[in-house]
């Protein structure tokens, strides 16, 4: 992505030559940013977007690195809130909310997470968990994030937690409590929407 007339989306390899050819052509670029990775198509995006002409260099493939092998969670800042960060827990919740719900609602869906009452989880750890879902609940209405998208959280029965999780076994089971997060379909697929759009983006 780089200099010169407004860009497409195409990220192919006539593209690639014609920029590169640019670059080792003495052209200067305001931004040369190192790795494809989400933080460098996101850097590349938000350089494009303030009118910064990018060059993004990758070694291998967009995505290549750890951002293609995450574990995929678009979570809503709750790890933050008990390490007492708030700060960070409620930018993490608003940054789901509009990759949810604005920038990439096709490449995220709703990820329900149960948390069975079955023999060795003790009352404590019932207590604790049914409070942080209803924390991160909070942070969701901080962020304005609407119960369709991510449904607050509701006690389960067994029979409603088998159905949900049928792997679960029943034995012991007295239901459970459900919460909600965000989950990326596809990790790889965020990155090279990013890239692209800041292909688009770019001068
Ligand atoms: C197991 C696991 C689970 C995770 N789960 C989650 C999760 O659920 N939710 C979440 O938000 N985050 C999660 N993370 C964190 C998240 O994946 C990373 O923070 C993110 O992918 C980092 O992106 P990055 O662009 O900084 O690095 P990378 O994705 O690693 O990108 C670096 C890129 O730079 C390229 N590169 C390296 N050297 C050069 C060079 N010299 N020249 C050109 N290119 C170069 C590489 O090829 C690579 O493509 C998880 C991470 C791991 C490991």
């Amino acid at each position: 992505m780089n200099t010169g007339v407004r860009s497409s989306a195409m990220l192919n390899a006539t593209r690639r030559i014609r920029e590169w050819d640019r670059m080792t052509g003495g052209d200067e670029v305001d931004l040369l940013v190192i790795g494809g990775g989400v933080t460098g198509a996101g850097v590349a995006l938000d350089a494009a977007s303030r009118g910064l002409s990018v060059i993004l260099a990758e070694a291998h493939d967009l995505a290549f690195g750890t951002s293609r092998w995450s574990s995929k969670l678009v979570h809503g800042g709750l790890r933050y809130l008990a390490s007492g960060d708030v700060a960070v827990a409620r930018e993490s919740a608003v940054e789901r909310h509009l990759l949810m719900t604005r920038t990439a609602p096709h490449l995220t869906r709703t990820l329900p997470q149960l948390l069975p009452f079955v023999q060795g989880v003790s009352t404590t750890q019932r207590t604790v968990g049914e409070i942080g879902f209803w924390l991160g609940d909070g942070l969701r209405r901080v962020a304005g994030t609407p119960g369709r998208v991510l449904p607050r959280p509701h006690r389960a029965s067994p029979a409603e937690a088998v159905a949900m999780f049928p792997a679960l076994s029943r034995r012991g089971l007295r239901g459970g409590v459900v919460g909600t997060d965000g989950q990326l379909v596809d990790d790889a697929r965020l990155v090279v929407a990013i890239a692209r759009t800041a292909a688009r983006t770019a001068r």
